[in-house]
């Protein structure tokens, strides 16, 4: 049977609950037990696919094609489990489904509840989405509180009490801030956020207190004594320079053996190898080379925050710093360059909508004309193709449909402006709902020898990555741009669909239409990056 551990948060948003969760799953892991992650979030929207960037963070893509909360990056990038469409839920998800049953007359007749329809629906999600695991980590987003969030903590309250506290277990993540004025930390916050917890029913077994100045003993005992938490669980996570030393933080202050002992749980001793090796590898770097990434949402870290640490990951493998730039596209054109001449490799992301495409249009004909590493994903891949269409093939003011609808040379477009019926795998057209229309998921790329990125996948003849657009190359204008130097290296099984493009006489230079960075790992590295950072660094070393 699974048990499951829930992860709340209080005093303020952005604590890292997230990376907790995910940090204590891979510990898990190694002890040999098996983990399922959930992220439920109180918000109002199906799913975060239709919101900005730039407001809520990158929208994180599951192997089975759902657009979801960035933690679920977060989750993958620590724990092995593959999240999918039974991983994240958001309150408009939930009423959505007791909407539609209520219209088909499920209820019977009965008045339909927050309090039991919307908290039972809730429950059964969570059952759905825990997989028969052995542990299933949920964590709750927003904080302690918050009036959207209630619904959920209601429902995992009522889990508590239904199946027991040898079942499930609860772990409440706070702040400790510390007063320079007075030279203290203040326990106060999070006395008052357990009591705000207690109030809605809920007495958590384990605090996870965050905190800038480490925590000592003494102040640990007066938390506990005051939230009614053993001691030992009062669990310190201080700020660290590197996320990915949190699972071993943790696990020095026992924070798995509380819940091995709390839950019974029959398991293996803990091996953080992975996690020393890569800070070991990490610790030994001595170089730093520049990787400048052509951006258009702000708030950067968060907007790209899979590509950002797909390219650390591939650093710390290829023995180097990476000093990430990120440069707003709508201030780059041909004539100001900005310091695109420091870069030792360019990464022109992914994106939607015109703003921006002009720069990342000019960012990529910098890369192809200076020999500069460059890596396109998505938008960025369409970006490239348009550059050699306009200025290598001399198709004048060619374009995606997307930015001009009216081009004379459409070398990207939505994909039934160009497949007959047979050949179409996928169906969208201008007037499909912007939500949860696009090609996404998991999808096999075919790629040829004799490429750069054959080499990159260590020489693998099919590859499965993400994807996450309505736009493709327009095959019309194949053999004209191939005749014109452009290498078609990789393709959708059927061979239809482009998917990676590259340049002949380039050192590096490759756009692919899926997204990559979703299936980085800091304990491996994607192939892709690290072929892109060996590059960079190379260009660096000249
Ligand atoms: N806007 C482009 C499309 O829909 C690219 C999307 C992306 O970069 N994820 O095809």
């Amino acid at each position: 049977m699974t048990k499951f551990i829930f992860i709340t948060g209080g005093v303020v948003s952005s604590l890292g609950k997230g990376i907790v969760a995910a940090s204590l799953g891979s510990i898990l892991e190694s002890r040999n037990l098996s983990v399922s992650v959930i992220k439920l979030d109180p918000y109002i929207n199906v799913d975060p696919g239709t919101m900005s960037p730039s407001q809520h963070g990158e929208v994180f893509v599951t192997y089975d094609g759902a657009e979801t909360d960035l933690d679920l990056g977060h989750y993958e990038r620590f724990v092995n489990y593959k999240t999918n469409k039974s991983s994240n839920y958001t309150t408009g998800q939930i009423y959505d489904c007791v909407l539609k049953r209520e219209r088909k007359g499920e209820y019977l007749g009965s008045t339909v509840q927050v309090i039991p329809h919307i908290t039972d629906e809730i429950k059964e999600s969570i059952k759905e989405g825990s997989f028969d695991k052995d542990i299933c980590i949920v964590e709750i987003g927003g904080t302690v509180g918050d009036i959207e969030s209630l619904p959920f903590i209601e429902a995992i309250r009522q889990m508590g009490v239904e199946l027991g506290r040898d079942i499930v277990s609860y772990i409440h993540l706070t702040l400790v801030p510390y007063i320079q004025a007075a030279n203290e930390i203040k326990t106060k916050p999070t006395q008052h956020s357990v009591k705000e917890l207690r109030s809605i029913g809920i007495q958590p077994d384990i605090l996870v207190c965050r905190s800038e100045k480490s925590i000592d003993d003494s102040d640990k005992e007066k938390i506990a004594l005051f939230t009614n938490v053993e001691a030992k669980a009062v669990i310190n996570s201080v700020d660290v320079q590197d996320i990915y030393e949190i699972p071993l933080i943790l696990h020095e202050q026992g924070l798995d053996d509380i819940i091995v002992e709390k839950l019974d749980l029959k398991c293996d001793p803990t091996s953080l190898n992975s996690w020393q090796n890569y800070k070991s590898k990490r610790e030994k770097i001595n170089k730093n080379i520049h990787i400048k990434i052509i951006a258009k949402y702000g708030n950067y870290t968060e907007s790209y925050k899979s590509l950002h640490e797909a390219v650390k990951h591939a650093g710390v493998h290829c023995g180097v710093n990476i000093e990430i730039d990120y440069i707003d596209a709508e201030e780059l054109n041909d004539k100001n360059l900005l310091d695109l001449n420091k870069a030792d490799g360019v990464i022109v992301p992914g994106g939607f909508g015109s703003r921006g495409i002009e720069g990342k249009i000019s960012a990529v004909k910098f890369c192809r004309e200076n020999d500069v590493p460059f890596l396109g994903i998505c938008l960025g891949m369409q970006a490239a193709v348009i550059e050699f269409a306009r200025n290598v093939c001399n198709l004048d003011r060619a374009n995606s449909t997307e930015f001009d609808k009216n081009t004379k040379f459409p070398v990207i477009g939505l994909i039934e402006e160009w497949l007959d019926e047979k050949g179409s795998v996928e169906y969208r057209d201008a007037n499909s709902d912007i939500g949860g229309t696009m090609r996404l998921g998991e999808q096999e790329c075919i790629v040829k020898e004799n490429s750069n990125i054959h080499d990159a996948y260590n020489k693998m003849n099919s590859v499965f990555e993400r994807h996450r657009h309505r736009y493709e190359f327009n095959n019309e204008f194949k053999n004209l741009l191939e005749d014109n130097g452009l290498l078609i290296s990789g393709t959708s099984a059927d061979g239809t669909l482009v998917e990676v493009i590259e340049l002949k006489n380039h050192p590096w230079f490759l756009g692919c239409q899926f997204h990559p960075e979703f299936t980085s790992k800091p304990t491996k590295g994607h192939p892709l990056f690290i072929s892109f950072i060996n590059a960079s660094k190379e260009k660096n070393e000249k």
